[in-house]
């Protein structure tokens, strides 16, 4: 039986691999982000209705091997990958971007959830978010000590306490340096996603001082095989 990948993306490297891939195997989106229309593989967008539907949709496409290729963030997707795989009899294999790590001059302090991160958050007054849009949940909490300053795929409207600014990676030092000083911020919000797009407004926090609250990642099932960057992933593919 020949090969049939079905790649589960959403980030850079997988749509590198993606890119790569012939018209039998298939990219999986969640639809919260661009849809590339240019690829040789099949795209298919929106979410599967849990570990049970995608373990359907794996035996009716025939699928020979999934690979998660998500985000560190995704832990839905990635525990619904490796359950699903199991329920259809075939492997799962993951990309697993390693996590940054923190330098001399670094002031990281990691955070567990929300709750915790407003606690820590208290002493500050000029944050600056890179956690996505789920900060937008939160704008009618912002106590009146702090401005916030936003950034997500997609601006859209603030309030009187928080601007949101629409902007996608990858982002330059300079920029990152102009966005902290303009808008004077005390202290950076970020997950860990370990991607070299976002990477230089940590080079910033550093060399400013400003402390940075990172939210904890979450530990993702384990799988067949896991790869550590998108090469070693397309090698063992075989598309490299
Ligand atoms: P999540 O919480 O793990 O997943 C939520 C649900 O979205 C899943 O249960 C699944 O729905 C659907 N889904 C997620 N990824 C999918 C994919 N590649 N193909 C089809 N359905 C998918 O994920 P999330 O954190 O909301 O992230 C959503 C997508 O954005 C992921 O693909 C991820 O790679 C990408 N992304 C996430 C982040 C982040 O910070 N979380 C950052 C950059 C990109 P069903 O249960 O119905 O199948």
């Amino acid at each position: 039986m020949s090969q049939r990948i079905l790649l589960l993306g959403g980030i850079t490297e997988a749509l590198a691999i993606a890119r790569l891939l012939g018209p039998q195997h298939i990219y999986s989106l969640a639809g919260i982000g661009r849809v590339p229309d240019d690829l040789h593989c099949q795209v298919r967008v929106g979410g599967f209705g849990g570990a049970p539907g995608l373990a359907s949709y794996l035996r009716e496409a025939g699928i020979t091997l999934l690979v998660d290729a998500t985000h560190p963030y995704a832990a839905q997707i990635s525990a619904n990958a490796a359950s699903a795989a199991r329920m259809a009899g075939i492997p799962c294999w993951a990309l697993r971007r390693p996590a940054w790590q923190a330098q001399a001059g670094d002031d990281w302090r990691e955070v567990d959830g929300w709750a915790a991160l407003i606690t820590q958050l208290a002493p500050f007054s000029r944050p600056l978010f890179t956690l996505g849009r789920e900060p937008l949940q939160h704008l009618h909490e912002i106590p009146p000590t702090q401005f916030w300053t936003l950034r997500a795929l997609q601006a859209c409207p603030g309030n009187a306490r928080c601007e949101v600014i629409g902007a996608r990676g990858p982002f330059q030092l300079e920029d990152e340096r102009a966005l902290f000083t303009s808008r004077g911020i005390d202290v950076l919000v970020s997950k860990n996603s370990g991607s070299l797009a976002t990477e230089p407004k940590l080079e910033v926090a550093r060399g400013l001082g400003v402390p940075v609250l990172i939210l904890k990642r979450p530990v993702l099932a384990e799988v067949e095989r896991v790869f550590y960057s998108g090469a070693e992933l397309a090698a063992a593919l075989g598309v490299d």
